[in-house]
Formats: C-alpha cells, structure tokens, sequence
C-alpha cells in the first residue's frame, strides 16, 4: 500500500516538474548585435547577427554578411564565441550566412563543439537563380563542407522549442498580406521540389522566440515572412502571450506609410513596448512606429552593433542610436 503511495506521489510530482518545465520562463535574457548596417563599434555591413544569452544558453543568431565582421566585431566587444555551441540561420541570403563557415572554422580549432550545431529552416538550402539567371546551391555546397568537417544541420518544418524556454519558428504561414521579401521590386526566382522556377519567397525565413515572465521577445534576422505573420504564428504556439519586445531584421524599408500603419496596429494589440529596427527595417520605420506605439526615445531604437537588450534594462546603445 505504502509502495503504492509512493508511486502516485512520485508520479505527480514528476509530472509536475515536466509541466513546470513545459512553462518554462528564461530569467535572465542578453541580446547583443554583431553585425548591421550602423556600428556603435567595430564594422558595420549590409547583413545581420546577434547573440542571445538566455540564463546558461548561448545561440549565435545568423552570421553576418562578410568573413570577417562577426569574428572581429565580437573580439572588440570581449565576446567569444568559441564558447557558443549552436547557430540559427533565419534564411539562405548571403547577408545572414556569409559568416557560417568562416565563423565555426575560426572557433573549432579552440574548442571543436563551438558552433557545431545549425538550426535552419526547410528550404533554406534549396537551389535558389541569380539576377542572371544562373543556378545558385551555395549553401547546399556549404552544408556539406559543414558536415564534412563535423558538424550537424537540423531542418525545421514547424515550431520547435530548442532549449527551455527558447523557440525557433520554423517556416512561417503567412494568412496576412505582407510581402516583406523584394529587392528592388523584384522578386527573385528560386527552384521547387519538382525543378520548376517559382518566385522566390523565401519559404524558410524564421525567427527566434524566447519566453520569459514579461512575455515574449522576438528576435528576426529579415523577417521575409512579415513581422505580423510571424507575431501571429508565435502567439498561436504560445497561448497568444503578449510580445514585448521585437528585436532585429523587418524587412520594413519598402513598406509605404499606410503599411507602416497597419503593422504599428498589430504591434500595439500584442503588448509591443520595445522595438529595434537593425538591418532591412529602414530608419524611417523605426521612427514612425516609436510614434504610432506612444514609445519613449530608447524603446525603439535603430538597431547597430554592439546595441544590447536586457529584460531589466531594456535597450543599452552606443551614442549614435541610444
Ligand atoms: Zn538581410
Ligand atoms: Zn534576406
């Protein structure tokens, strides 16, 4: 009888402890810029990457856009990232996965797990053209390479909690009619599963969630998919939580006032009350949304290298962008 006291005990108790950690909260949360358009400190570039820290884990979250940026820019910022083990790739351009293999080879020599680890998107490896309409698998070519040398890729179709309290998107279902992915109104071309060309929507783009007992901090590297389309697909996976803070690439730079307006609408809905417009956002968005949202000088700021977000302090940026 005693025997089977126990083993209920046990059981509810251990159940308990799994539904705790189902909730899981991170406590202590660091974003850091590494690369983007306005530096603060070290180089600034056309691509984008950032560090997140959330209690003991470490993620680098893309890796810039030139060879050198991240590795430099990290070194002048005292960070080292050949203590990181894992990488996200939020989609295939050149200006977020630049820095992939440079990066893990320039730190697996220090410690052969750093950055051994690759978080993508379905898709993000697909045969994409060029403006010349030439066959393009460099990331193909790089997974192999990656692999060759020891390290692993994991491909995400859905939404997928990677440590507690931290989650990747996966590709993102877009209901709303953002179309957050042209480069000078055109639309680039890719290859499908059948070898077909098909306009190039960037089907892999996701993003970054971390929860955390203010709500829920979004981190994108270009937010192809739509900043809106990718907060309501968070917020489907996690009990519609409010957003609090968005941090990172939106793709926003070509979206016309009206737009603008749209999304400062939803964005006020889901409880926004930071913002960090880095890369693809556009100034001019970042300014207007900081209107729209009632926020202060501080709460939605241009994002550039070396700016961090802190859950008790917020935003801390250089003199440029403070
Ligand atoms: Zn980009
Ligand atoms: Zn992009």
């Amino acid at each position: 009888m005693r025997k089977l006291q126990l083993l209920i005990l046990l059981t509810f108790v251990t159940s308990e402890i799994i539904a705790q950690q189902e909730n899981y909260t991170v406590k202590k949360l660091k974003i850091t810029i590494l690369s983007t358009m306005l530096s603060d400190w070290g180089i600034g570039e056309w691509g984008f990457s950032a560090l997140v820290e959330a209690d003991s884990v470490r993620i680098l979250f893309d890796a810039g856009s030139r060879e050198r940026t991240v590795l430099e820019n990290s070194k002048e910022l005292g960070i080292d990232l050949s203590s990181v083990p894992t990488l996200v790739l939020s989609h295939n351009h050149q200006d977020h996965t630049g820095g992939w293999l440079p990066l893990r080879n320039a730190v697996k020599a220090k410690n052969p797990s750093a950055l051994s680890l690759t978080h993508a998107g379905r898709g993000l490896f697909d045969t994409r053209i060029s403006s010349r309409g030439e066959e393009n698998s460099y990331r193909k070519k790089d997974s192999l390479l990656y692999t060759e040398a020891g390290g692993h890729v994991k491909v995400h179709d859905n939404f997928i909690e990677i440590h507690p309290g931290v989650f990747l998107t996966g590709p993102v279902p877009r209901p709303y009619p953002e179309k957050n992915y042209t480069i000078g109104g055109n639309i680039r071309k890719k290859k499908d599963a059948m070898g077909n060309i098909v306009d190039d929507i960037v089907p892999e783009d996701m993003s970054l969630v971390v929860r955390t007992e203010n709500g829920l901090v979004l981190l994108a590297g270009c937010g192809h998919s739509g900043l809106i389309n990718t907060i309501s697909h968070i917020q489907n996976n996690l009990q519609q939580q409010p957003v609090i803070a968005a941090i990172g690439g939106f793709h926003l730079l070509e979206n016309t006032d009206e737009q603008i307006k749209w999304t400062a609408e939803h964005l006020k809905k889901v409880g926004l009350s930071y913002f960090m417009g880095a890369h693809c956002t556009g100034i001019e968005p970042v300014y207007q949304i900081r209107e729209l949202l009632d926020l202060k000088r501080g709460e939605s700021i241009v994002g550039s290298v070396g700016a961090t977000f802190e859950l008790e302090k917020g935003f801390t940026a250089g003199p440029l962008s403070k």
